[in-house]
């Protein structure tokens, strides 16, 4: 089993990175051989960005994922820039894949709709790089948060075509989708993801946002009318806290249902608050230990792009021999 999973280091990660995707990422480095981990700083390009400033990113989501459990040496985590194979494929890839497929992604309409400043192509050409990211390894399950999953449908297209038209060459890969938690809301606007990019600061919960910052920002967040402590899709508040609890505590939702049965919207987000401090306080701990020594990140990333180089050239080199690209 191959795991390939991508993070943007673009703004600051939080909860619901943390639990659709990170804590995943984590358990993935037991099951699979190898796990792989990538912070996608080319994917970083399609929204309007600071060159100074992504780098520092880079290293800030490097740490955060060491902090939270990756161990460079049970798993290979690089920076994307840093193994040009993805950019390759991804150009390679196109020729596969109709324009219309991406015209009709839920994220470039929604982040093209978003955007005040020019929409990039390489917005629209997204789903492709990351295929790329994924096909490049024959990695066989990607674990990503709900909002990703008309992208793997995508990518495993991409792969079946590529095999259709040249012969099999790239692996079909499965998606892995947390059962609680896939999909984290905003604690403000509870229809709408919590997200990097599109969400409210107040409605954002940080993976390093201290203790009093968490307990203020899960302390408003906004419940819906009734009092019930119950999972309802007219109660997309709540049901949002039900699943953060859930996951933070290790138990399953008809369990927080019950013991918060007939309480108070006031002690249940008290709980919910105490738990993500428990969740994260220890990550947010091993960050700022890790963080000031951009030497040593700078190092474990370079030699995970060393790991990830020696498995995506092969592979590269096969998509090259069918594509009729190169000599033979
Ligand atoms: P952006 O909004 O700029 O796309 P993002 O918050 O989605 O940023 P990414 O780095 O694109 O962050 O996503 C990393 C991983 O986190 C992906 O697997 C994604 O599916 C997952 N993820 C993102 N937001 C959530 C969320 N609200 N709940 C659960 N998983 C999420
Ligand atoms: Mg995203």
């Amino acid at each position: 089993m191959v795991i390939f999973s991508g993070i943007q280091p673009t703004g600051r990660k939080h909860l619901g990175n943390y639990i659709g995707a990170i804590i995943q990422y984590v358990a993935g480095q037991e099951r699979a051989d190898p796990a792989i981990y990538c912070i996608v700083d080319l994917h970083a390009l399609t929204v309007p960005y600071d060159p100074a400033e992504l780098r520092e990113r880079t290293y800030d989501t490097a740490a955060i994922l060491i902090a939270a459990g990756l161990d460079p040496d049970r798993c290979i985590l690089f920076r994307q820039g840093d193994v040009q194979e993805h950019a390759e494929l991804a150009w390679l890839l196109s020729s596969v894949i109709p324009l219309g497929e991406l015209n009709r992604m839920h994220q470039f309409r929604d982040k093209s709709a978003a955007q005040r400043e020019m929409v990039t192509s390489g917005l629209l050409f997204y789903p492709v790089l990351m295929a790329a990211d994924v096909l490049a390894y024959r990695a066989t399950e990607v674990p990503v948060g709900d909002d990703q999953r008309q992208h793997v449908e995508l990518m495993r297209e991409i792969a079946r075509r590529f095999n259709e038209r040249f012969g099999e060459t790239l692996v079909v890969p499965e998606m892995l989708i947390p059962e609680v938690g896939a999909r984290i809301m905003d604690l403000q606007e509870p229809q709408r993801k919590m997200s990097t990019t599109g969400g409210t600061q107040s409605g954002t919960v940080l993976v390093l946002d201290d203790e009093k910052a968490i307990r203020k920002k899960v302390g408003s967040a906004v419940t819906d009318s009734g009092k019930q402590i119950a999972r309802s899709p007219d109660k997309p508040g709540v049901t949002n806290l039900i699943d953060i609890l859930a996951v933070a505590r290790g138990v399953d939702q008809e369990q927080v249902e019950r013991e918060f049965d007939g309480a108070g919207y006031g002690d249940f987000k008290q709980a919910v608050a105490e738990a993500v401090v428990q969740l994260l306080a220890p990550v947010r701990e091993r960050y700022e230990q890790l963080r000031p020594d951009e030497g040593t990140l700078e190092g474990t990333l370079a030699a995970g792009a060393e790991k990830a180089r020696a498995l995506a050239v092969p592979v590269l080199a096969d998509v090259r021999e069918r594509m009729g690209i190169g000599a033979r």
